[in-house]
């Protein structure tokens, strides 16, 4: 199961990115003295005592050339379809205004619990005045201060006592994966045409809201798959679904619940740079990749061939050296039946797990073959390795300086693996530690 998402709501200014980020423990998104200034990043994973979660700031979604209360209502939709408890932020300093209580008639219409927090409560005195925003119905306002982070630990408490109990954990056997791209790759085509080739399971279990368009299916020989729904995929044509940052906060909650993840390419259309963008995005989550290269029908036989694009993707997507690609048409179902087979060795091979004793006969003949670098006189050691952590596998190797790791040698030694063992399209993790 996936974490609980929260999203944080309201009018431009009231001080969401600054406790976004606070939240989130890290500066990434912008602040600025403008109201409305673009952000970085509207997604984050964080963590409150031991409980985890992502946070989403729906006020970094802007959605076109809609006048800023079409924003902001839209704003607050996007937070009831995605999240399992909004955080609704107001301003102690004017106090409730129009815009607040448009956001807030918006969320009546959900059951999904609403948190009010007054931000800019920056003082003790301040706090006799939160009272006054009851008035917007929508429960205890609790007073809070971004800048000063006073009140943050309040208001998380209260955030995480709203989460879903954790149910059973949906069956373990099941391959969670999901097709992500760009708009008109054809990911909902695929989609379809694969549920269409097999047979999907109609489920009996009670759905959780957000995770019910999911869809479990089992193939011929009775392997059980997940397919996790992504932007294109259900079109529910509400007007902020085209925008870019709403589809790339979809697809980084599909890479979060996936196993693997196959990112689309359109071999009509050639690689865009929307392209690198989301499959950087898989490739930092750690999980599975498969390169999917569909409408392969669509391509004239003597414009390309299939290696001279496979050349071309290995040029641009450098850093995914480890990923399959596979040549397919949604339209003429070419070669959609092998998919399943590589989404289970990929997910086969993020799990794989190297025993002490093999993975150290692997290193010491790598560093027999290519002597460790020195630097200013000083020669890397390297003493033993051990792997800690599988999806992705992560290895330790412990070491006299881990300074002395440089990129090309740890490249050099993830590539040892990489020929040793079946890590197909996983990335490998290596982490240099000073042996004590
Ligand atoms: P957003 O548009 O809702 O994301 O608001 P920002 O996070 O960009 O903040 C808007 C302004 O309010 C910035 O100038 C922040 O420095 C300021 N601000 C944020 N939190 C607080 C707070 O707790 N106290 C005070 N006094 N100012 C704050
Ligand atoms: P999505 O936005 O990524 O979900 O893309 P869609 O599945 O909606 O497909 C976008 C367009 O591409 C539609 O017009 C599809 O009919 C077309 N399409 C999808 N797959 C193929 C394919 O394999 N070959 C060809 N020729 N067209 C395709």
């Amino acid at each position: 199961m996936s974490d609980p998402v929260v999203a944080i709501v309201g009018r431009p200014n009231v001080g969401k990115s600054t406790i976004f980020n606070r939240i989130a423990g890290e500066r990434i998104s912008i602040v600025e003295d403008t109201p409305g200034v673009t952000r970085d990043r509207i997604y984050a994973h964080s963590e409150w005592l031991g409980q985890r979660f992502s946070l989403i700031d729906t006020g970094g979604i802007d959605i076109g050339d809609e006048p800023f209360v079409t924003q902001i209502q839209e704003q607050a939709e996007i937070a009831i379809d995605e999240a399992d408890v909004i955080i609704l932020i107001v301003s102690i300093k004017e106090g409730i205004t129009d815009a607040d209580e448009k956001v807030a008639r918006i969320l009546y219409q959900t059951d999904k619990p609403v948190i009010v927090a007054v931000n800019k409560v920056d003082n003790p005195e301040m706090r006799a005045e939160i009272y006054d925003f009851y008035s917007l119905g929508l429960g205890d306002p609790l007073p809070i201060s971004g800048s000063h982070g006073i009140g943050l630990g309040d208001l998380l408490e209260k955030v995480c006592h709203y989460f879903p109990q954790k149910t059973v954990e949906s069956d373990s056997e099941t391959i969670n994966f999901s097709f992500i791209g760009r708009p008109n790759v054809g990911k909902s085509s695929l989609v379809n045409a694969i549920l269409g080739e097999n047979r999907v399971i109609v489920s009996n279990i009670e759905g959780t809201t957000r995770d019910a368009i999911d869809t479990p299916f089992e193939t011929d020989n009775g392997e059980q798959f997940t397919v996790i729904d992504t932007a294109g995929i259900r079109k529910r044509g509400k007007v902020y679904e085209n925008t870019e940052k709403y589809s790339v906060l979809r697809a980084l909650r599909a890479i979060d619940r996936s196993d693997v993840v196959l990112v689309v390419l359109d071999a009509a259309t050639g690689i865009r740079e929307q392209d690198k963008k989301v499959a950087g995005y898989a490739h930092e989550a750690g999980r599975g990749i498969i390169i999917v290269v569909n409408k392969w029908d669509a391509v004239k036989k003597d414009s390309y061939t299939m290696t001279e694009f496979e050349k071309m993707i290995r040029q641009e997507f450098q850093y995914l050296d480890y990923a399959p690609i596979i040549f397919v048409s949604a339209t003429t179902k070419q070669r959609l039946n092998q998919l399943s087979k590589l989404i289970k060795r990929v997910s086969e091979n993020q799990q794989r797990r190297i025993k002490s004793a093999v993975l150290n006969d692997v290193l010491m003949d790598a560093i027999a073959r290519n002597p460790t670098p020195t630097e200013n006189g000083k020669r890397l050691k390297v003493y033993y390795g051990t792997q800690v952590a599988i999806k992705p596998p992560t290895f330790v190797i412990f070491v006299n300086d881990p300074e002395l790791v440089h990129f090309s040698y740890e490249r050099y030694l993830r590539n040892q693996f990489r020929e040793s063992f079946d890590f197909q399209g996983t990335p490998l993790h290596l982490i240099a530690r000073k042996r004590k």
